[in-house]
This record gives structure tokens, sequence and C-alpha cells, in this order.
């Protein structure tokens, strides 16, 4: 389902031949049944693959070695829910929300507008800024969805410039129904032209099956025509309140369904009998002051989870997956190993990663993809235990350190 290939070509060749063996690493999370959580472990990077991993006492020899001097090293954490090509700022509506006005999906529009007349460079440069944010906080793959066009022309261009920046794009045309149009009309649109102006840039197609944005049938035609293009199936549902989001997305095998705020036992136990993963998007309930997902309802039933940031001006205006892990754990009730791999693992599942795969992201284990989150911490339990403090210290992507503290050991 990769969208952006090409991209780090040139790395790959320098690299390939140099394997570094990093050692010290005081807890190394695999979200594999293999190898588990080691402690005193090693792990060696090879071009843009993991090579080995395993005891500190086993480790092989390298070109280069590395000492993390007992930090906790984990997966790059995968955000498989991002809305980052766009223009203008709500802080506005935040502020006045914050004051006690209701959310209502038509705030979208105001973004909308902004994007229209936004020139590509300026949305390019927006959404690189944010890649970036991201990065540095620890997200090595990132999916961002447009929506904010919804006209054939800016649904192309918004797609065709998430295609260089993100892993995975999503054409999200059906976010909102645009001014002037019935929501029938829009979705012949959607389904027709704008799919197909589209379609060489994105990977998935994506639907917001809510009251006041498309309905379930509606919805159904969006995924219909999507997977017809062969694109992967994504939905946005239950957000505001029960609806038929996830039942549709479980209809039709979507990868993911994304929000799951209101959810109804009968959702509960259709996602635990299926493999849709349902993607919890805590940084929006808050910032929306909605109840928070059911997120130990659901592990507990047997369902998939994920969590993803959500990242939007509108209703989550925060590219910090660690900020996701901890109020999964502090308030969500997950264990921190539990939301941990939610947003590693969880995001690759939600993006129809097996993790299994060579090149899998969201694991670490020889054949993986070397994107690796080292934290200023000797475990990640730190990442609730110290909410708010931040503990990235370095960040690998692809076999390459590209944040935090490189120095010396590079
Ligand atoms: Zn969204």
């Amino acid at each position: 389902m990769s969208s952006n290939t090409g991209a780090t070509v040139g790395a790959l060749d320098t690299a390939a031949e140099i394997a570094t063996l990093i050692i010290g690493i005081g807890e190394l999370t695999t979200n594999t049944d293999e190898y588990g959580v080691l402690h005193d472990a090693a792990l060696v990077v090879s071009g843009d693959r993991v090579q080995w991993v395993g005891p500190a006492a086993a480790a092989p020899d390298a070109d280069h070695r590395v000492d993390v001097e007992g930090r906790a090293v984990l997966p790059g954490w995968v955000d498989s829910h991002t809305h980052l090509v766009f223009a203008g700022d709500r802080t506005a509506e935040f502020e006045a929300r914050m004051a006690g006005r209701a959310y209502s999906a038509g705030g979208i529009r105001t973004t909308v507008d902004a994007t229209r007349a936004a020139a590509d460079e300026v949305l390019a440069a927006n959404l690189r800024r944010l890649r970036s944010e991201a990065l540095r906080q620890g997200t090595t793959y990132l999916e961002t969805k447009t929506g904010y066009g919804l006209t054939v022309e800016d649904e192309r261009r918004c797609a065709a410039i998430a295609a260089e920046v993100a892993d995975e794009v999503t054409f999200l045309g059906a976010h909102v129904v645009p001014a002037g149009m019935s929501a029938d009309e829009y979705v012949d649109l959607v389904c027709g032209d704008m799919l197909e102006a589209v379609a060489d840039h994105v990977g998935w197609i994506d639907v917001f099956c809510e009251e006041g944005a498309f309905d379930a049938a509606q919805s159904a035609r969006v995924l219909a025509a999507g997977r017809a293009r062969g694109l992967g199936l994504r939905v946005h549902g239950n957000q505001l309140g029960t609806g038929e989001g996830v039942r549709l997305a479980v209809e039709y095998g979507a990868a993911s369904v994304d929000h799951c705020t209101y959810l109804t036992d009968d959702d509960v136990e259709a996602l635990a009998a299926s493999h849709t993963v349902a993607t919890l998007l805590p940084a929006c309930d808050l910032s929306t002051r909605q109840p928070l997902a059911p997120a130990r309802r659901l592990l507990d039933a047997g369902a998939r989870i994920a969590l993803a940031s959500n990242a939007n001006p509108g209703s989550s205006y925060t590219t910090s997956m660690a900020y996701c892990v901890t109020t999964a754990v502090l308030q969500m009730n997950l264990s921190v190993a539990e939301a941990v791999r939610a947003a590693t693992l969880g995001g690759a599942r939600a993006l129809g990663i097996d993790p299994d795969a060579d090149g899998a992201v969201g694991v670490l284990r020889p054949g993986a993809r070397a994107d690796l989150h080292i934290l200023d911490a000797p475990s990640v339990t730190h990442l609730a235990y110290r909410p708010g403090v931040p503990l990235t210290w370095s960040v690998w992507r692809r076999g390459e350190p590209v944040a935090g503290t490189s120095g010396s050991w590079r």
C-alpha cells in the first residue's frame, strides 16, 4: 500500500553494506512473540533493515558500535491517521469550543476554504513542517489524508502533495459535503471524476460515515468505488454518536475504522470477530471534549486496536503519539505495553502491513525496517510514569539516525 517510493533510494545504496551494532539497550520492545521484551539487549542495523536482535552477550561484531547506555528502544511510532494537507488556522474555533460551544462536522469547511486558496508550495511546506515535527517525536511511519480540497482539482493536488511526503496516502474526498451540492450529487463526483483524478497518488479510500457527513448508503458507495479501483478501505465512524460506521467497515473488510468513541455491544462483537482494526484517537476525543473511546472494552473482547494522533487543525492539532500513549494508559485503562503496541504494531496493522513481511514497520526483528525510537529513559513505562515530559532521545528511520541526539555515536 506504500504510495511513496524512491525517496530514500540513495541512502539505501550507500548504507547497504555498513552494519551498526547498538549495545547498552536497557529494554528492547520488539512486538514479536519470538523476542518479546528483552533487557540488556543489542540490535544490529544493516542498510535500512534490522539484521539481528538478542541479548547483548550474544551480539555479533559489526562495522560500527553505538552505546545507548541503558536507554529503552522501541519501534518508531506508526501514526495511521492524520490530516496534514491543509492551510489556515482554527485557534478561534478551538477557543470557542473550550468556552463551551459543541463541535460539529461543519468546522471542516473553514479549513477547506483556506486550503483551496493556498498555493501548492504553501500546502507542501506546511505538510513537511508537521511531518518533521512528528519525526522528531518518534513517528517514523505516517499516513495522511486528502479531504480539505473537495473539488476534483483540489483533491488531486492535495493527493499529489501528500504522496511526496507521507508513507501512506488516503483519499478522503468524502470528508464533508461541500456547499452548493447535495450529498448524493457529491458522492457521484467522489466516486467518479474525483476518484479517477487522485487514484495514482493514493493507496486508500476513506469516508466520514456520520450524521452531518455521509449516511450508510452513501458511505457504502464510496467504499465500493474505491475497492473497484483497487484501493484499500478505511472508515471514519462512531465519532459523534453510535452509527453505521463500524458495521459498514466490518462488512466491507476495511483495514481500519477510526474514532470508535461510541460503540454498541454489537459493534464491539463485530470488531472482535473481524480483522478490522479499531483505531482510537484519544487526542481528538479530548480536544472535542468527548468521552474517550472504550479501549479496554475492545481489547477485553478480543478486538485489534491502534492508537493514532488524528493530527488536523480542527479537532486534534497534535502530532504527539507519546501524548496519545500516555492518555491511553492514564485515562483509558490500558497497560503501558498495550498502549505502546497499539501505537506501533497496531498502527501498522491498521495500514494493512503484515508484521511478518520483509521490511515491516511496527516491529523490531531481523528483516524489519530499522525504524528505532530511543527514549531518554530506561523503559517505556516512563512514557506514562512521566506524562508530558519529552522523552524522545533519538530517532532512526530506514537505518539512519534522523532526529535527536546523534553526535559522537553516530
Ligand atoms: Zn480523521
